[in-house]
């Protein structure tokens, strides 16, 4: 579970511990890892480890599979959530901005399901989650991020094709607004109070209330479970209605 010391990968990986998962919080900082996965530990009894590595980089994600694989077992369920935001209108964006957002979610999903699917056919089972975004479908100032985030569907669709064989299932989640410190960082860099962007978002929405991490914990769970096996390739949106 990438990104998961904090926001809807914390909540993802709560959600896998109280479904009897034993759960690997795999986040940029060991320490902040730690303290999420002993945090689930403490709440769910289960067994968590905290684990520090930045997903973009191939040594760094080799490593973190190694030591999941020694103290919690061969990893059968990857769920793909780290992610970053470097907004910027597309003539002021920088080479960095674009480079790093492909490289944590696009490089940084490819490394981990490369470096997981080995345990995953193995098994002769598994289950790959990837987070994709609403903004996939095109938002203002995120040239970037919605390339990679259609980017993600498009590498669930071909994992879903190639592992398929192998009882292994991929589909990605694109959530509309959750409210994490990434909505907020969106918030102030329009310089929008977040209460009062979270107000008029949940007035744009069907259901009337923006998201929370535990609907998008929810979904992941439905992916990861047994039942969930004849269901891949999909990309289901999170966002209180409907997107197409
Ligand atoms: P968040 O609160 O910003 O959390 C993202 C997490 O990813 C952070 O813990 C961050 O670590 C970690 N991370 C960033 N770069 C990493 C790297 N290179 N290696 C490992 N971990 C890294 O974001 P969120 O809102 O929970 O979003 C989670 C996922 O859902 C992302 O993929 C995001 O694009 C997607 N999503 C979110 C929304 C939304 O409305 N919030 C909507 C659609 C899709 P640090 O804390 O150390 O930076």
């Amino acid at each position: 579970m990438t990104g998961a010391a904090r926001g809807i990968g914390a909540a993802v990986a709560k959600r896998l511990s109280e479904d009897g998962h034993n759960v690997a919080v795999i986040d940029l900082a060991e320490d902040a890892s730690q303290e999420t996965a002993d945090a689930i530990a403490a709440a769910t009894g289960g067994k968590t480890l905290g684990v520090g590595a930045d997903v973009s980089n191939e040594d760094a994600v080799k490593g973190a599979v190694e030591k999941v694989a020694a103290e919690l077992g061969g990893p059968t369920i990857l769920i793909n959530n780290a992610g970053i935001i470097r907004d910027n209108m597309l003539f002021k964006m920088s080479v960095d901005d674009w480079d790093a957002v492909m490289g944590v979610h696009l490089r940084g999903a490819f490394l981990m399901a490369r470096t997981c699917q080995a345990h995953m056919v193995e098994a002769k089972w598994g289950r790959i989650v990837n987070l994709s975004s609403t903004s996939a479908l095109g938002n203002r100032g995120q040239a970037n991020y919605s390339a990679a985030k259609a980017g993600m569907q498009g590498f669930t669709k071909t994992l879903a094709i190639e592992l398929g064989k192998f009882g292994v299932t991929a589909n990605a989640i694109a959530p509309g607004f959750i409210q994490t410190d990434m909505t907020a960082a969106t918030a102030a860099r329009m310089k929008v109070p977040f209460d009062d962007f979270i107000k008029f978002s949940a007035e744009q929405i069907p259901v009337q209330r923006v998201g929370q991490p535990e609907d998008i914990a929810h979904l992941a769970s439905f992916f990861a479970s047994e039942g969930a096996g004849f269901i891949s390739g999909q990309v289901v949106y999170a966002a209180g209605g409907p997107k197409d």
